[in-house]
């Protein structure tokens, strides 16, 4: 059996950006994945058969902040991807608007977008060059047991004895059930519907969002002008995925008011639950949750990787601090202050989450004066649009 001192579950952006910044350190680190690597096709022109597109964008993309940008270039990701400089906000169910702009800011650029598969794919690359980490795809657990230094983790491929477990296994985590973790967690009855689209008019690098009776649509500008990532937030998946591509165009073309002109084509779609649900506890002597293990919110605002990143990042240090003080990589009090450093933000970025979710899914004429006037005081009010767009984007 071999000792290690960090043993991920989960291969996702997460788990492998955690080791990814973890491969400088003198660390024994492992990932675990029961997936297959992800394999992406090289970046391609896309092609047209009427209002079918067929593109080599993969269906899940994220808006990634500045900061976490920051973060991913230091631990080596080499990504070329599409920036945005602007966010336009619509209350579609009014008068409301707001509208925030990198250049507010002195910036030159708010976010990248990214496709989560490409992301990871660097990330991959980047460990296997390193070669300090060892990254396991189609490894199932078998059994996982608390011993009294640490966890002893059987698969199908090996077994080990580690440290720190740490669960980077996404939403239903298994390491987080495993230890009992408990969290408060509720369903929002709407499925995230993901897809590539072709508009008629250019994205101008504006990332935009319309809050309406039908469903909250996003539409993340891609590397060319008239490709789009959507996720429409709705109730009525399954229809959505049902509709032929005209009826999909139509729909999108009449949520986002023609802002974009026609929608001209429209790729492959999946839809995904969308479900908060927050851990109590992020950590446990010798183990510690990070990424939608620990925490997934609703993407409305496109933060949960960006969380998620975070949570990487700031396990990284306190590892990293921890090996300079020749201290043991599952010491509570270490793991403590990971908690205490990400648990305050995470539980405000999920509150901010709800807020925004309850208010425009409101229909409420005093709830839907209000927020168009919110709208529009943060629109008006210089300090304000800054609080706002650094919270969201630079923190
Ligand atoms: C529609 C939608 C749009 C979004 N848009 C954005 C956005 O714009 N910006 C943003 O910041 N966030 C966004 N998010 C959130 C973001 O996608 C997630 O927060 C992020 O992908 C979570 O990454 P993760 O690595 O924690 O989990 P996952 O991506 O779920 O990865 C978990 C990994 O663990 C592996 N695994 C699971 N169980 C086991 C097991 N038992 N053993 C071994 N391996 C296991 C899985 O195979 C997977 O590789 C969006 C989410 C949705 C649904």
């Amino acid at each position: 059996m071999e000792p290690v001192d960090v043993l991920i579950v989960g291969g996702g952006l997460i788990g492998l950006s955690l080791g990814a910044a973890l491969a400088d350190s003198d660390l024994r680190v492992v990932i675990l994945d029961h997936g297959s690597k992800p394999e992406v096709d090289p970046p391609g022109p896309k092609h047209r058969d009427g209002l079918v597109l067929q593109s080599s964008i993969r269906p899940r993309v994220s808006a990634i902040a500045k900061s976490q940008w920051t973060f991913l270039t230091r631990i080596g990701a080499r990504l070329s991807a599409p920036s945005y400089s602007r966010m336009e906000v619509w209350d579609g169910e009014g008068t409301g608007t707001v509208s925030f702009s990198a250049e507010d800011l002195g910036e030159a650029e708010l976010g990248y977008i990214v496709e989560n598969d490409r992301l990871c794919a660097t990330l991959i690359d980047q460990l296997h060059t390193k070669g300090t980490v060892t990254v396991l795809w189609d490894a199932p657990l078998v059994e996982i047991k608390k011993v009294d230094d640490g966890y002893v983790i059987d698969t199908e491929n090996g077994k080990w004895h580690t440290t720190l477990l740490v669960g980077a296994d996404g939403g239903r985590s298994q390491v987080r059930k495993m230890a009992n973790l408990s969290t408060v967690s509720w369903s929002y009855d709407q499925h995230g519907v993901v897809a590539a689209v072709e508009t008629e008019k250019s994205h101008g690098g504006a990332a935009r969002q319309w809050f309406t009776s039908g469903g909250i649509v996003a539409f993340l500008p891609l590397a060319d002008s008239h490709l789009c990532s959507i996720v429409l937030s709705c109730e009525n998946a399954e229809a959505i995925l049902a509709m032929d591509e005209s009826e999909v165009a139509e729909l999108l073309y009449d949520l986002t008011e023609g802002e974009l002109g026609k929608i001209v084509a429209v790729d492959q779609r999946l839809a995904f639950p969308l479900i908060q649900q927050h851990s109590f506890r992020y950590v446990r002597q010798n183990l510690a949750l990070i990424g939608d293990a620990a925490h997934t919110i609703h993407p409305l605002a496109g933060q949960g990787a960006n969380i998620g990143l975070a949570d990487a990042e700031a396990l990284s240090l306190v590892l990293k601090q921890a090996r300079l003080e020749g201290r043991s990589t599952g010491d509570i009090q270490l793991l403590n202050s990971f908690q205490r450093a990400r648990r305050s933000d995470n539980v405000m970025t999920a509150a901010l989450m709800e807020v925004f979710f309850r208010g425009f899914a409101s229909q409420n004429p005093a709830v839907r004066w209000l927020r168009n006037k919110s709208m529009n005081v943060v629109n008006d009010s210089g300090f304000l649009k800054t609080l706002v767009t650094r919270y969201a984007t630079l923190r």
